[in-house]
């Protein structure tokens, strides 16, 4: 591993946002919300769950089941603790503690939690500049296709210096020593494939100081608090508002380049021995018109949709399965299905 010294990540140590990009239930909306005055609320998801920006893992997770997307928002509780993905959580940890140290910061605005999350982007392109190799749990975020505005957290970028290319690898751990299923896989290049999107746009200078503001509800000219403002004194940023550091930020950022490779890396969870390398090809066509898919659920333009019947082994280990209505209904078209070709035979 590449460590150099002072490397940091920082981490808002007073804020309710979700830190961690996986946890989709991080700002969960109790099903009452979406009752008002006795009438169910007719607002879009995007509006009513997630108001502002979607994270990579809403769409990652809507791969899997929208259904189930839809249900860990509208009925809270049902969602058993998973002890694989808390394992898998801790071995993401450990690797990013290799490569950097975890400071804590007070935040006490949206302005400040932005701030961090630009300070973490910032501390990583500043990493590659100097010659570092490797930077994890990067922020990424920007809008896409339909200006949807998005956020995600890389894994890991590897920046070759001699080439001047950055590979781009998500850690994935495995229970078992097999090969993920091909709707795994499906979901996991979804994911690498939206961040590279995301991170290319960024060095390329596609996203706005305008459309952050639009999206994200801050503003650029308020004074940061002093923990984030102390912090940036520390690595030496002179930077007072979201302007300033979004405006340094960018131009940082357009001295780097686009991701050329995706990979994914298996490791087994128990030995953590790494089992397979995947390499990913990005398919932007394939991208557009999934997430322009997936955006329909999000825009109320279609009602949530659950899995098809070929994937229908899903369900066995769903939390919701005992009182999902997709499943409920596709399993009476089932016996109607059966009972017509019986009736006929
Ligand atoms: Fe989706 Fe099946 Fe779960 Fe219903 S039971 S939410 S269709 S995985």
């Amino acid at each position: 591993q590449q460590r150099s010294h002072g490397e940091e990540k920082v981490i808002s140590s007073q804020h309710s946002e979700n830190r961690n990009e996986n946890n989709t239930t991080g700002s969960q909306i109790d099903f009452k919300d979406m009752v008002l005055d006795g009438e169910m609320d007719q607002r879009p998801p995007l509006e009513t769950f997630r108001p502002g920006y979607l994270w990579i893992s809403d769409l990652t997770h809507q791969n899997w089941c929208e259904q189930q997307l839809y249900y860990t928002f509208t009925i809270p509780g049902i969602v058993k603790e998973n002890p694989v993905m808390l394992q898998g959580s801790n071995l993401h940890l450990a690797r990013e503690l290799a490569v950097h140290d975890i400071v804590s910061v007070e935040v006490m605005s949206s302005e400040d939690i932005w701030a961090v999350k630009l300070l973490n982007l910032l501390t990583a392109v500043q990493g590659f500049l100097n010659g570092i190799k490797i930077a994890r749990e990067i922020p990424v975020f920007g809008t896409l296709y339909d200006e949807t505005f998005f956020v995600g957290l890389v894994d890991e970028l590897r920046f070759d210096p001699e080439n001047y290319t950055f590979e781009l690898v998500e850690l994935k751990t495995r229970q078992a020593r097999s090969f993920p299923s091909k709707a795994q896989q499906t979901q996991h290049n979804l994911q690498v494939m939206l961040y590279k999107k995301l991170f290319d746009n960024l060095v390329q200078g596609r996203v706005s100081k305008e459309v952050m503001v639009k999206h994200l509800h801050i503003s650029l000219d308020k004074e940061l608090g002093e923990g984030v403002r102390n912090h940036m004194g520390d690595k030496l940023l002179a930077c007072k508002t979201l302007r300033e550091l979004t405006d340094h930020l960018f131009e940082r950022l357009q001295c780097l380049t686009c991701i050329s490779g995706l990979s994914i890396e298996y490791v087994h969870q128990e030995s953590q021995e790494t089992l397979f390398h995947h390499l990913v090809t990005y398919d932007e066509i394939l991208l557009e018109s999934q997430v322009h898919h997936y955006l329909g659920f999000w825009r109320g333009k279609r009602p949530p949709e659950g899995v098809a019947i070929e994937e229908a082994w899903k369900c066995q280990r769903c939390d919701f399965n005992s009182v999902c209505e997709w499943r409920q209904r596709k399993a009476e078209e089932c016996m109607r299905k059966n009972k017509s070709a019986n009736n006929m035979s």
